[in-house]
Formats: structure tokens, sequence, C-alpha cells
């Protein structure tokens, strides 16, 4: 695709930290973000709110550094934020800024907080730069934005100290009083990781703008890159030529699909026949209806009445409630349908409305719905590790959940292990296997329609919402998502019991 940068334009591109790392990830990334920025994905609602839970954490983690200020001017307000900055920077009585801009060979960057930490043998004030990540730990793409940060910061003649990440702590438990946040951050100076690394940057940024000059982007073809460390929104706009059963979809280990693109295999069809692969991709290879011979006896396994459970959770990066951590998984919906012999459906859910700790009732209310028989279906394992984590929290009701567990029966194995259709198209998850088995029943009428929205919607019902009117909205949605979800397993064990025969 030709794409003729503005005459004007031409020469040189002021990059920003993010862009730089994009083209760290892929200069054609880079190239789009600049020329063609209308042909990105945007990004999803789970995704938005993950970005916004990094703002958050920020905000929050400002108040490790008492006396600090903040640069108000926006993002878009550069040469004013570079003004309130340099007028920080004068003022000796500011132990820390934040959100500082600073600019130097083309590149404009915002610091979470530049900490002044002394002054050196010359007179000049040191810094200790400190990047906020609402990570749990070191990742490499840290590294490279430490590392063209302090080039800036270097470059504007700053006297830096130390290069710190600052991140969550998971070992930090809540005593439900008041946040300590020496314990939910954990500082580390990252100085000996990054000072070699800085002789690198002026190439790799002079590599960048010549290739932002050309006149067309770079042609780089779509693979594991894409993904890592960032998932790219012009993976929509790169594969859009792609063959349906491109080789890319086949499920299971990148290192075969890497393989294959090497013996120049493009679409699933052209496998080779003696090439190895696994049972499922034999059988997306083979793109045909499969039922297995054992899946029958699987289904009979199950005992009447049928429970069919499902929860719903979300992982405060900030702990809300007392004995929990960061990133907790807190269950806070739960539901259940109910099938009998005779074939009558009974409902039953919890949704918990307010901010209390929803654990405790969550699991009491359980207990009573499920009863002491029949099995429990299930799709997948993380109910079972919902159930754990519920047993070690309340000894009180161990032994009734450790009852509850040994009838967990998983409709995702039966699935994986007897049965396939084309329309799965590798994926055995119950948003890919539903409308394949079930076409009347999707989740397409559904406002929620995904366990990340789900998640994220909750948190924003409980922590954010004043208006009652939105608040019953998102409730009921979550309510009628969770109910699909066990809905859906009902009818997929009716669907395959027919196609079992
Ligand atoms: S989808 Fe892949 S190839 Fe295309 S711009 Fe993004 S990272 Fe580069």
């Amino acid at each position: 695709m030709l794409i003729t940068p503005e005459p004007a334009a031409r020469s040189s591109y002021r990059l920003s930290k993010s862009r730089y790392l994009s083209g760290l990830q892929c200069h054609k990334r880079l190239y789009l973000e600049i020329h063609a920025p209308a042909l990105a994905t945007k990004p999803d609602a789970a995704t938005q709110a993950i970005l916004d839970m990094g703002t958050d954490l920020g905000e929050l983690a400002r108040r490790r550094f008492p006396g600090g200020r903040l640069v108000t001017a926006g993002y878009r307000q550069s040469q004013e934020a570079l003004a309130q900055t340099a007028e920080l920077l004068q003022d000796s009585t500011v132990s820390a800024i934040f959100e500082g801009a600073f600019q130097f060979d083309q590149v404009l960057i915002r610091v979470d907080v530049l900490e002044r930490v002394g002054v050196n043998a010359s007179g000049q004030p040191t810094w200790r730069l400190v990047e906020v990540k609402s990570s749990t730990k070191l990742k490499p793409t840290h590294v490279e934005d430490l590392t063209i940060q302090s080039y800036v910061l270097e470059g504007t003649g700053l006297a830096l100290a130390d290069i710190c990440l600052m991140h969550v702590n998971t070992q930090y438990v809540f005593d439900g009083l008041e946040l300590d946040l020496g314990q939910l951050f954990t500082i580390r100076s990252l100085n000996e990781t990054i000072r070699p690394r800085l002789p690198e940057v002026p190439s790799r940024l002079a590599s960048m703008h010549e290739m932002l000059n050309a006149m067309s982007a770079p042609a780089l073809a779509p693979d594991e890159h894409c993904h890592s460390p960032y998932e790219c929104p012009f993976w929509a706009h790169c594969t859009q030529e792609k063959p349906p059963r491109w080789i890319y979809h086949l499920p299971g280990s990148s290192k075969t699909v890497i393989q294959l693109r090497e013996l120049g295999v493009e679409t699933i069809d052209d496998i080779p026949d003696h090439v190895a692969l696994t049972p499922v991709q034999r059988r997306v290879k083979d793109n045909r209806e499969w039922i297995g011979q054992g899946l029958r006896s699987a289904l009979e396994k199950i005992v009447y009445p049928v429970h069919h459970l499902d929860f719903e959770t979300f992982m405060p990066a900030v702990p809300k409630f007392v004995g929990t951590r960061p990133y907790q998984v807190i269950p806070t919906q739960w539901s259940n349908h109910i099938e009998y012999p005779d074939g009558r459906l009974d409902h039953a859910e919890y949704l918990c409305r307010d901010g209390r700790d929803p654990r405790e009732e969550l699991a009491v209310t359980l207990l009573d719905s499920l009863g002491g028989e029949g099995s429990i279906c299930v799709y997948s394992s993380y109910e079972r590790s919902v159930l754990e984590r519920l047993a070690e929290d309340f000894p009180s009701l161990r032994k009734d959940l450790k009852r509850v567990m040994a009838r967990l029966w998983d409709l995702h194995i039966v699935i994986r292990d007897h049965y396939y259709h084309p329309a799965f198209e590798g994926s055995y998850s119950i948003k890919a296997v539903l409308p394949a088995v079930v076409p009347s029943l999707s989740y397409a009428d559904l406002a929620i329609g995904d366990g990340g929205v789900a998640a994220c919607e909750y948190a924003r019902m409980i922590f954010t919402v004043s208006d009652w009117i939105e608040k019953s909205q998102i409730e009921e949605a979550l309510l009628r998502y969770c109910e699909r979800d066990t809905l859906a397993m009902v009818e997929l064990r009716r669907e395959l019991k027919k196609r079992a025969g």
C-alpha cells in the first residue's frame, strides 16, 4: 500500500515514547501510526479498561512521593507542558515532578515520576527516574521504556542518579484499614541494566526516521511479532488479504506454525500429510464434523439433577477487601441452571450489588443452590480454581466446598476429546463452540458479551457509577451474561446428546 507522507512533514517526525516502543516492535506499525492511524482497530472495552486501570494506579503511585507537583498541561499541550516542567525543575522546594515533559533528539516524553534526590559534585541537582507500571513484574519492554526516557532526560542535561521501575507487589495483603503504598508498590533500580543500552538509541532513532520518510510502509509480514510485547492495532489491516484458512489460524504451538511457514505452507489445507499434528490440529486440517465414538458414554456419565455453574469474577489491582492481595481473583456472581431427568429447567443466580466483600455470601448462597446431589457441569477448570480459593479463604465452608468440587464435570474436556465442528475454527472456547453447535443461541443480543468486559463493568458499577439507572442497567446486563453461559452448557449438552445418537 502506497501512503505518501505530506511533503511538509517529510524529513523529521517528533516521536513520543509509545511511538518509539511501537517502532521497536515493528517499523511498519510506527509508519502506520504516523501516516495512516485511521487503519488501526480501536481498543475494545476490556482493553480500554486495562489502560484506564494503569492511569488510576499511576495517580495512586504519586502519593508515595509527598511534596511532588503535577504538570497539569495535557498530552496535546506539549509546549505548555515543557514550560511548566522547566519551571518546576528550577524550584528547589519541589521534591518530585509528576508527568514532567522533556524533549531531546526529536523525542518528546512524559515522565511518571522524577524525584529530586540530591546534588552532584558540580552542584547540579540529581534525580531519580521512576516509571510506574500496573504489572506485577519486570518485563523486557519496561527496560526499553526506561532506556528511551533516560536517553531523553540525560540528553536535556539532567543528572540521573538512578533509573527505577515501580510495579505492583502481589505479596501485599490489605489489612482492610488503610492502603500501605510502601507495600503495594515495589521500586527496583534498573540503573545497571539501562546504562549499557543507552548508546544503541541514536542509531535506532535514525533508522526509524529514515523509514518514516519513505513513500510507503515497509513490507513487513504479519506474524508472531505482531502480538508481543503488545497486540498491534493494525493486525486486521495487515491480514485483510490472508485466506480464511491461513496457516496462522492453526491452533496449538506457534513453533509448528513457524516451521510450516518456513516450509512455504500458506494455508491449513496445504499442510503435507506427513507433518506430525496434534489430534486437535488434525481435526482442524480435516475440516469436517467429527463425532468421537466415546461421546455418548462420556455424556451419559453425568448424574441428575445436573447443575450448570458459571462464575464471574474481577481482579482489582488495588485490593479492596480485608485479607486480599493485588489482582486476587474475587468472585462476584454465579449462575446455576438445574436440569432434572424429565428435562425441566430451573435457574438460580447471585450477584453482589454493593461494595461489600462478596465472597462469603456468594459461597453460602451457592452451596445452598447446588444442594447435595447431581453433577455440576462447568466449562473449563476456572470454576474449580475459584472454589479452591474460596475453600482456602473460608475454613468453615471448606468441607462443603470440597464436596462440591468432587461433583464437577467439565463439558469442555468432553467436547475437546470427542467432538469437532469446522465452525470451531480450531477454538474450543464456549464462544466458538456455542454458535457452531447451537446456532439459535449466541451472545450477540447481550449488552455484555465477554468475561473481560463483565469484570470491568462490575468494577465500574460498584466503584464508579453513581447514577442508579445506569447501575441497574449494568446489573441486568451482568445477570443476563452469566445466565447465558450456563444456559449455553445446557443446550450444548442436549444437542451433543442428539448428535451422539
Ligand atoms: S500487524 Fe504486524 S506487521 Fe502489521 S503493523 Fe502491526 S506489527 Fe507490523
